[in-house]
Parts: C-alpha cells; sequence; structure tokens
C-alpha cells in the first residue's frame, strides 16, 4: 500500500495500490481522542499521534467540512485559524488524514469510538445491512436498526468517564437522541445549544468543570454551504468567517491547563455541473448492468453485485471509470488498507463488492435515486487531499 505521504498529483493511472490511503493509528481522525485520553491516564488507550502533549483539560472543536487545504487557502476570512498553523500562539498545525470514507458519519464514529471505519462499522453514507439487504442512510440511521448491535463498542468518552475523566459533548439539540450521537458521540453529559456562541461558552465552562476533562464541539454549517454553494462562495466564506471568531471566542475562555483542538470531518471538492464530469449512474446501461444496489454517495461508491456478478461489474467499472476512478474489489480494498487495519465480521458484508473512489474532479451521481445529493456543487468522499486532509490545530493555556 501507498502511504499517504506518496501522494503524486499526477499519478499514473491507476492500480488500487496507488491510492493514497488513510494514515491509520499515527495521523487519523480515528487517534485523535485515545491519544488525548492516554494523556489523561485512561487505561488501555493508544497515544497514536505522538506529537500531542498531555493536557489535563482537552477540547476537540469539530468544524465540519473544513478541510486543511481550504483553510490554507483562504487566510484572509480565518485569520485566527490561519495563525494557529505556525508557531504563533503555541499552535502546531498540522493535518490528519480523515479515514476511507471522508463523509460525516464515517468520520464521527471514528472520532468517538477512537477506531478506524473497518472496526467500528459505519464505512460510509450509505451502506448494505446484510441482515436486511436494505441499503441503510448511516447519517440519519434510516431505516432504523439497533445502535448498540451496529456499533456495539464503547465510546473513548464512555471509557474516559469510567476512568474518573469529565467528559461531555455539546452540539445542536437536534443530536441529542440521534442513534448517531448514541454509537459515536456518547458518553459524559450532552448539552444542547442552538447557537455557535452558546456551544462554546458552554464548551468552556464545562472543561473548567473538573480538574480533567474531555470535552467536544461542533459547529455544521461550513460543510452545508459547501455543498449548497461550494468551497468558493461568499456564503461558504461567510461561514469560515464566522468560525473562525468562534474559535477564538472559545481560545479566549480556555481554563488553565487546558488543550483546544481545532478539526473537522473531511474537506471538500467542488464538481462542474457538465456531463464529464458529472456520471449519471441512473442513465448509464453498462455500469448498471449487474449491480443490486448502489451504496455510498458520488466520489466514494459502495457497488453492491447481483448473486455472481461481482467480476463482471468489477471488470465492467473498471473499464467505463478508467483512470478517473480507484476501483477495487472489496478484498482489495481491504487488502490495501482502505478501511483500516481490520474488518470485523459483522462489517464485511456491509462494504461494496465492488469499491469506485474519484480520483479526479469528478461524481457518479444517480440522478433518479438521489436526485438532491446529485445537485450538490461541493461534494467529498474520496482519498485525495482535498478531501481527506482535516486540521489539527493547538491551542494551549
Ligand atoms: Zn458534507
Amino acid at each position: 500500500m501507498a502511504p499517504y505521504s506518496a501522494w503524486d498529483t499526477d499519478p499514473e493511472p491507476l492500480p488500487v495500490d496507488s491510492a493514497p490511503v488513510p494514515e491509520y493509528g499515527t495521523g487519523s481522525l480515528a487517534d485523535l481522542l485515545p491519544t488525548l485520553a492516554a494523556g489523561l491516564g485512561v487505561p488501555d488507550m493508544t497515544a497514536g499521534i505522538a506529537e500531542l502533549a498531555p493536557a489535563d483539560r482537552n477540547c476537540v472543536f469539530l468544524i465540519d467540512g473544513l478541510g486543511w487545504e481550504q483553510l490554507r487557502a483562504h487566510p484572509g476570512d480565518a485569520p485566527f485559524l490561519t495563525s494557529l498553523l505556525g508557531s504563533s500562539r503555541g499552535g502546531t498545525g498540522r493535518p490528519l488524514t480523515a479515514g476511507y470514507p471522508a463523509t460525516t458519519a464515517t468520520s464521527l464514529a471514528s472520532v468517538g469510538t477512537g477506531l478506524p471505519p473497518g472496526a467500528h462499522g459505519l464505512p460510509g453514507y450509505t451502506v448494505r445491512d446484510p441482515d436486511t439487504g436494505a441499503l441503510m442512510n448511516q447519517l440519519r440511521w434510516q431505516p432504523w436498526t439497533r445502535p448498540d448491535v451496529w456499533q456495539p463498542y464503547p465510546t473513548v468518552f464512555r471509557l474516559a468517564q469510567e476512568a474518573g475523566v469529565h467528559a461531555a459533548q455539546v452540539s445542536s439539540p437536534a443530536f441529542a437522541n440521534t442513534p448517531l450521537t448514541k454509537v459515536a458521540l456518547s458518553g459524559g453529559t450532552f448539552h444542547g445549544r442552538l447557537s455557535g456562541e452558546d456551544r462554546v461558552d458552554t464548551a468552556a465552562g464545562q472543561l473548567a468543570a473538573a480538574d480533567r476533562a474531555l470535552v467536544y464541539t461542533y459547529y455544521a454549517e461550513v460543510d452545508g454551504a459547501g455543498h449548497r454553494f461550494g468551497v468558493d462562495s461568499d456564503t461558504w466564506r461567510g461561514q469560515l468567517a464566522h468560525v473562525d471568531r468562534l474559535v477564538q471566542r472559545l481560545a479566549e475562555q480556555l481554563p488553565p491547563r487546558s488543550a483546544l483542538y481545532v478539526t473537522a470531518d473531511h474537506g471538500m471538492i467542488d464538481v462542474p455541473f457538465d456531463e464529464d464530469h458529472r456520471i449519471d449512474f441512473d442513465e448509464d446501461w453498462e455500469l448498471k448492468a449487474g449491480v443490486a444496489l448502489l451504496g455510498g454517495e458520488g466520489r466514494a461508491r459502495h457497488v453492491y453485485a447481483v448473486p455472481g456478478a461481482a467480476n463482471d461489474v468489477l471488470t465492467c467499472w473498471r473499464e467505463v471509470l478508467g483512470e478517473r476512478f480507484w476501483v477495487a474489489s472489496r478484498d482489495e480494498a481491504i487488502a490495501a488498507g482502505w478501511f483500516g487495519p481490520r474488518i470485523d465480521d459483522r462489517v464485511y458484508g456491509r462494504l461494496g463488492d465492488v469499491i469506485a473512489a474519484a480520483r479526479d474532479d469528478v461524481l457518479l451521481i444517480a440522478s433518479e435515486r438521489e436526485p438532491n445529493e446529485s445537485a450538490m456543487v461541493g461534494n467529498h468522499g474520496s482519498m485525495t487531499p482535498a478531501e481527506q486532509l482535516v486540521p489539527l490545530l493547538e491551542v494551549r493555556t
């Protein structure tokens, strides 16, 4: 497998091994909370991100959709975050890899469980439930399935709380009781706050509430603006400026012996609206042949074949998509480490028989089955640096 750092901006087409896999174990989102928890003395936690120094009070501020490359390209809209990229203010900015696919449900589960997707088992925006054969949307948890069976591992928040650490999540009230919160971000106390200002003020209060703390807070609207209007739109830039002020507001309220970490669940890439950049599965009889279910999203597809057709589908998808996608069989993707170093038995059947990850600024839309998703400007999911690299910025007191 190729290490992530071996990314080449103009790679040769296109063996599966040429995909730059996430840096599971040393520099992925799944390594963040275990590293912080290890610094707090929580048992059985591995400090995979070597350069993070322990702190007594730890806060993770997750900005949905703000990739490392997009932040670096907009210093004027994000002066405070940009100041954390260098050595000023004690900042030690660096990127992490989100994990594959680079999508919210997958990444939030990686953050909260401290496990890669192959273990926590939320390996896509939609995946097949092997018990029912139906496609399941993991962000909306539709159709409903038992959360504790789908993702049985305790969160790092829960393990920290059991070890005497004060654990808290501060997010939208809408997320208080969702299955995704339960499997990924529960353990400790949940504080629903509507406004960003209320959230960061509450997060600061939760940090100060105990000598040892692990606090999480979240902001969604950078991602929403990118999907609707694009990464460089006025709306997107306004959201970036807003969240920049929220991070500064939180940084200025940190109690002593704190570390604030700003990160994201994935980056984003704008995809032009023409037939060359938006291949429509629903209009393509070659791509549809032998496919029972289409999962994932436009830049990270899980393809479930009708029985006996997996090899034919793989051959056909490779031919049609050429060098614009990495196209792997399930076992090739697993062997290459796309979903992490191990795949739990219960997760294996959730992965597509064929897995297609976009390399160029291209989408595999499905205009009939996914009309809303197919109309988005900004997209994410695959392993390119624009999507895969997320910031890890630090403020310490
Ligand atoms: Zn998104």
